[in-house]
């Protein structure tokens, strides 16, 4: 098979994927699957932006809520103390202090040393590798989670059946990503039809040193993860604004006029029922339990 045939080849149905409206974004006419190609500095740029921890501080608030969220659907499932969760692209270990809160036994990776150098810092227990790594090799985990990292992740198939091995037997796996399904992307997805790219492209993080490689649906990402070895229990979603730390998050962004600021903050606040109770929701969250 040659590289280009591998590129276009759905990674969940085996169909042909067709270019949709970039030049560097393919869609599975099959299964809806969206992937991009901005692994590429062709199409990403060369100096992409770097995510650093101290911009992402003001996510806490919302952060730190949904992981109690996914902690606490988890412990429907399996008693949590004592378990050992390793979360694979940690950060600076903002989940790993929530699971710990929890009573469980928490490990991270983070490959990014300067972003990992501050949960190091705060006593979290990070290995600056990427997964897998030969230093857990005999480490079993009672569950991996990935939170909003699996869409970064180039050889999905390929992560999957590490993360089987690397999981007890009956151990879990918890994928939180944004989705195809969600609003906001279906959105953006429609005024790019139209020749405006900019919401898809800050969607993608285009440009960005860690840009999304793949969109899925509920249902071809559980279908995707069930051919390798799991089995769906939990199909849920979580917030993507929360009311509370809101302002702060819009008035992050420094070079915003406050007025327009404001702007966005009262629109928010208006439509928020709406877009949390109403439409689609834009971050899925799955739990699956490892099956033989
Ligand atoms: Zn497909």
């Amino acid at each position: 098979m040659s590289i280009n045939e591998l590129i276009t080849k759905c990674i969940n149905c085996d169909s042909k994927l067709q270019n949709f409206t970039k030049e560097w974004l393919l869609h599975c006419d099959n299964c809806g699957l969206d992937k991009s190609l901005l692994y590429d500095d062709k199409y990403n740029g060369q100096n992409p932006i770097r995510w650093t921890e101290s911009a992402s501080d003001f996510l806490e608030i919302l952060r730190d809520h949904n992981a109690n969220r996914v902690l606490t659907e988890l412990s429907q499932h399996l008693i949590l103390e004592d378990k050992h969760v390793l979360d694979i692209g940690c950060a600076a270990g903002w989940f790993l202090a929530v699971a710990k809160e929890h009573h469980m036994k928490a490990t991270g990776l983070e490959p990014e040393k300067n972003i990992a150098a501050k949960g190091i810092e705060n006593g979290h227990d990070i290995k600056t590798v990427t997964f897998p790594d030969k230093s857990i090799t005999d480490i079993k985990f009672d569950v991996i989670t990935f939170n909003d990292v699996f869409e970064h992740i180039k050889e999905p198939a390929d992560m999957l059946d590490h993360v089987y091995k690397q999981l007890k037997a009956d151990g879990y796996l918890v994928i939180n990503l944004p989705t195809t399904n969600g609003f906001i992307y279906k959105l953006s997805n429609f005024v790019g039809r139209f020749g405006y790219s900019p919401p898809m492209e800050r969607l993608w993080q285009k440009g960005y040193f860690s840009p999304h490689l793949y969109y899925y649906s509920n249902k071809n990402l559980s279908h995707l993860v069930e051919k390798h070895g799991f089995k769906l229990i939990v199909n849920d979603s979580l917030d993507v604004i929360r009311i509370n730390g809101l302002w702060s998050r819009i008035n992050h962004n420094k070079a915003m006029n406050p007025v327009i600021s404001g702007v966005i903050y009262i629109s928010i606040l208006i439509t928020y029922p709406l877009l949390k109770y109403v439409l689609p929701p834009d971050i899925m969250f799955h739990i699956y339990k490892k099956i033989d």
